[in-house]
C-alpha cells in the first residue's frame, strides 16, 4: 500500500508591540520545488524521514515564513490560509498532513491564537480521521483548539535552535507510526502561568537544560509518543500566552495525563530559576567591558531591539553609545533598519560622504537627532545570502558606512544578522574586529561558534527583557514573575483527553 503525506505551514513569530507589521511583502513563500531544494526549516527533516520508506510519497505543497515581526495583516494571513487549503483540497488522495508552524502567530482582527485557527482550518478541511502532525518552535503557545486539531506534535528542544531538522524528522516519524498502526493518540496539556522570555530558557543552562534534557525519558515510557515543552512567547499580552507541558500517548489517555502532569510539575518546581544566566550589562557599561576585554571578538547583543524576536531593529541607541566610546579600533554595529537612510546612501554610492540624522527613523521609541557624517563603504539593492536562511528578511537594499572607528550597516527592511555569511556578504570579516553589535538576545548558533565572549546588553525596546515594565491587560493573572507566591496545581490547569 502506498501513502502520500502533504507538507504545508505558516511559520512566523509575531511580537504584538513591534511596529514592523508583517504584510504580504514580508512573506517568503516556498513552492514544492523550493521546499525540496532549499534545505528548508523543519521540512528538510520531514523529507528525510519520509524518504526512508519507499512506499510513502512526500507531497510538499506550500510553506510561508517571514522574519519575526509585528502583527500579521489579515490580507497576508488570508492569502496563505486560502492557498494552503486550496492546494490541500486539489492535491489528490492524501493519507496525512504535516504542518510546519511556529506557535506565536497573531493576525489582525482575529481574536484567537492564529496557529490554532490555521491548523483548525486544515482539520476542518481534511475531516476528523486524517492524521495531522504538527511541528512547532518552543517559543510558541499551545491552546485547547490547537491540541485538538493536531494528532501528534514535535517541538524544538534546543534554544538557540540547532534541532529543526531532527524535530521535523520526529514529527514525520510519529505521523508515519500513526498511519501504519491506525492508533488514535491521546493528548493532554497542562498550562503554566509563567512568562519565560527566550533568553531565560537557553537550553545549555539551568533550568531549561535539565527540563528539555528529561524529555527523551518521557518519550521512552512504553505507550508514549512524545512529551514536549513550549516555553511560550512571553512578550504578547494575550490570554493564551503561557508555558505548556504536554504529552501524547499512543492510546492511553491516563498515561498522557500522568506524564503531562509530571512534566508540568517539574517545570513549576523550577520556575523561579528562569532568569538570565549569561553575562549582561547596561548599554554603556557593556560596550566598555567589551572594548577592554582580553578576548576577541566580543559579540554584544542589543536585546531590547532583537529582530529575531520580532522587534523592528530601527533603534540607534547602541550605535550612538558606540560612537560615544571613542574607541581606537573598529566596532561593527550591524543590522539597523533605516529604509530612508538606505535609499539616500545607495543613491549616493560607494565612496560618498553623506550626512545622516541618527534616530530620525525610530518608531518604537522616541526619535533622536544626532547628526553624523558617514562614508559609504559598500551598498547594494539586495543582500545575497544564497539558499534558505532562517531569520532572513526578504532581499532588501543595504549600506555599510564608516563613522570614525564605527562601521554600521543599515537595511531597508528588518534583518536578523545571525551567521558569519551575513557579515561576509557585506564585506565584513566576522572575527577580525574587536566588537560586533547585533540585534539579538541570545547569540544564534553560528555566531556562538565564532565568538570569544558574549555580552547581552539590557537595552530598551520592544523586546526588552524586564517583563514587569510592559503593560499587561489581557494576560491571565496571576502570572509569574508579575505575581509571586500564588498557588498553582497541574490538576487545575489541564486540558485535552484528560477526563
Ligand atoms: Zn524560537
Amino acid at each position: 500500500m502506498s501513502m502520500r503525506i502533504a507538507i504545508v505551514g505558516l511559520s512566523v513569530e509575531i511580537m504584538l508591540s513591534s511596529p514592523a507589521v508583517t504584510g504580504l511583502a514580508s512573506l517568503q513563500l516556498f513552492d514544492p520545488q523550493q521546499m525540496r531544494d532549499n534545505d528548508v526549516w523543519m521540512v528538510r527533516g520531514m523529507l528525510e524521514r519520509i524518504a526512508e520508506d519507499s512506499d510513502i510519497e512526500a507531497v510538499p505543497l506550500f510553506w510561508a515564513t517571514a522574519l519575526p515581526g509585528g502583527i500579521m495583516t489579515a490580507e497576508a494571513y488570508d492569502m496563505v490560509k486560502a492557498k494552503t487549503l486550496d492546494l490541500l483540497s486539489t492535491a489528490g488522495e492524501l493519507d496525512g498532513v504535516l504542518v510546519v508552524n511556529h506557535g506565536a502567530l497573531e493576525v489582525e482582527n482575529l481574536d484567537a491564537d492564529a496557529d490554532s485557527d490555521f491548523v483548525g482550518a486544515i482539520r476542518a478541511l481534511v475531516g476528523p480521521d486524517m492524521p495531522i502532525g504538527v511541528s512547532l518552535d518552543l517559543h510558541g503557545d499551545m491552546t485547547p483548539q490547537l491540541l485538538e486539531a493536531g494528532t501528534v506534535f514535535s517541538v524544538l528542544r534546543t534554544a538557540p535552535h540547532r534541532d529543526d531538522k531532527s524535530t521535523g524528522y520526529r514529527a514525520a516519524d510519529q505521523l508515519i507510526k500513526v498511519l501504519r498502526t491506525g492508533i488514535k493518540p491521546k493528548k493532554v496539556a497542562v498550562s503554566l502561568p509563567i512568562l519565560i522570555p527566550g533568553e531565560t530558557a537557553v537550553t545549555s543552562a539551568s533550568p531549561a537544560r535539565e527540563l528539555y534534557g528529561s524529555l527523551p525519558q518521557f518519550d521512552a515510557v512504553p505507550g508514549m509518543m512524545e512529551a514536549n515543552i513550549l516555553v511560550g512567547f512571553a512578550w504578547n499580552d494575550r490570554p493564551w500566552t503561557k508555558c505548556t507541558a504536554f504529552a501524547v500517548a499512543e492510546e492511553d489517555a491516563s498515561l498522557a495525563r500522568s506524564q503531562a502532569v509530571k512534566l508540568a510539575q517539574s517545570i513549576w518546581d523550577a520556575h523561579e530559576q528562569f532568569i538570565l544566566r549569561m553575562e549582561t550589562a547596561e548599554v554603556a557599561e557593556g560596550l566598555k567591558r567589551a572594548l577592554t576585554s582580553p578576548q576577541r571578538p566580543v559579540y554584544v547583543s542589543d536585546s531590547g531591539d532583537n529582530t529575531t524576536a520580532g522587534a523592528a531593529g530601527e533603534l540607534t541607541t547602541v550605535l550612538q553609545a558606540a560612537l560615544d566610546l571613542g574607541a581606537n579600533e573598529d566596532i561593527v554595529v550591524a543590522g539597523i533598519t533605516a529604509p530612508e537612510a538606505v535609499s539616500r546612501l545607495v543613491a549616493a554610492g560607494v565612496g560618498a560622504e553623506v550626512e545622516l540624522v541618527l534616530g530620525d527613523e525610530h518608531m518604537s521609541r522616541p526619535k533622536t537627532e544626532r547628526r553624523v557624517k558617514v562614508r559609504v563603504e559598500a551598498c547594494a539593492d539586495e543582500l545575497d545570502l544564497g539558499g534558505f536562511q532562517p531569520y532572513r528578511s526578504k532581499d532588501a537594499a543595504w549600506a555599510k558606512v564608516r563613522i570614525g572607528n564605527v562601521v554600521a550597516t543599515f537595511h531597508a527592511q528588518p534583518i536578523g544578522i545571525t551567521t558569519p555569511e551575513h557579515f561576509q556578504a557585506m564585506g565584513i570579516d566576522p572575527v577580525a574586529h574587536k566588537i560586533y553589535v547585533v540585534k539579538l538576545g541570545y547569540l544564534h548558533p553560528r555566531l556562538e561558534d565564532i565568538m570569544a565572549r558574549h555580552i547581552l546588553l539590557l537595552s530598551d525596546g520592544t523586546s526588552q527583557l524586564d517583563m514587569s515594565r510592559l503593560e499587561w491587560k489581557r494576560l491571565s493573572r496571576p502570572t509569574w514573575p508579575l505575581d509571586r507566591n500564588f498557588e498553582w496545581t497541574p490538576e487545575g490547569n489541564i486540558y485535552g483527553d484528560a477526563s
